[in-house]
């Protein structure tokens, strides 16, 4: 027998896909740090190549793009991180490199919205990152392009605010590749459908403040359009 639900559940975050009524309903959504090496020394750190690391946001996090946020509580100094994202679509647990990319379902761009006050100054106290990275509404989505239609090449990645250039990249500059994210990632978590990875962004992070535009663009993947609202 199940129990009786006490009040309605949270909705369920999910995402368009490209050309498709259905919608990609989201489970976790994992991010990885210092994975450009241009981004690392901009922070003041360097790459660790030893391994990747990684920080989680709440699923609820998810915010659909083209979208508008409400400035978050809480900061002063909030940026934007623009970065190609990757959806699963099926079970990933102590996969290989070479066996990785049968569980993606697709791909798309993505914003890491961060308090970067908070995540510097948790850093800096050498405490977790939470309130800096999984701050609401801060994981911004475009659609999903399946993995038939995209491979992961040397695309050009550019993120504009207020139509000014600000992050420029290629995602063949990614320290860790797409297999080597997915590979690692298994050996910690049983990856599955509805997992999301935010891979990292590249140089040249930066503030937005309320009226300001962000457009976020990787080639072959929809554009992400991000506006920025007033705090409540
Ligand atoms: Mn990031």
């Amino acid at each position: 027998m199940t129990a009786p639900l006490l009040f309605d559940p949270q909705p369920q975050p999910v995402v368009p896909v490209e050309g498709e009524t259905g919608a990609y309903p989201v489970h976790r959504v994992f991010c990885v740090g210092r994975n450009y090496v241009e981004h690392a020394k901009e922070m003041g750190v360097e790459v660790d190549r030893e391994a990747p690391f990684y920080f989680l946001k709440p699923a609820t996090a998810i915010v659909v793009a083209p979208g508008e946020i409400p400035y978050p509580p809480g900061t002063s100094n909030f940026h934007y991180e623009l970065e190609l994202v990757v959806a699963l679509g099926g079970p990933a647990f102590r996969v290989s490199r070479d066996e990785a990319l049968d569980a993606v379902f697709g791909y798309a761009v993505g914003l890491d919205m961060t308090r970067r006050d908070l995540q510097l100054e948790a850093r800096a106290k050498q405490r977790p990152w939470d309130t800096g990275k999984a701050v609401e509404q801060s994981a911004v989505i475009g659609p999903i392009v399946r993995a038939a239609d995209y491979a992961v090449g040397d695309q050009a990645l550019e993120l504009t605010v207020n139509a000014e250039p600000r992050q420029s990249a290629r995602l063949s500059d990614l320290v860790w590749s797409v297999p080597e994210l997915i590979a690692h990632l298994s050996t910690l978590y049983h990856l599955d459908a509805g997992d999301l990875i935010y891979t990292g962004t590249p140089a040249g992070v930066g503030p937005v403040v309320p009226g300001d535009a962000i457009l976020g663009r990787i080639d072959g993947l929809p554009d992400v359009a991000l506006g920025i609202a007033a705090a409540e």
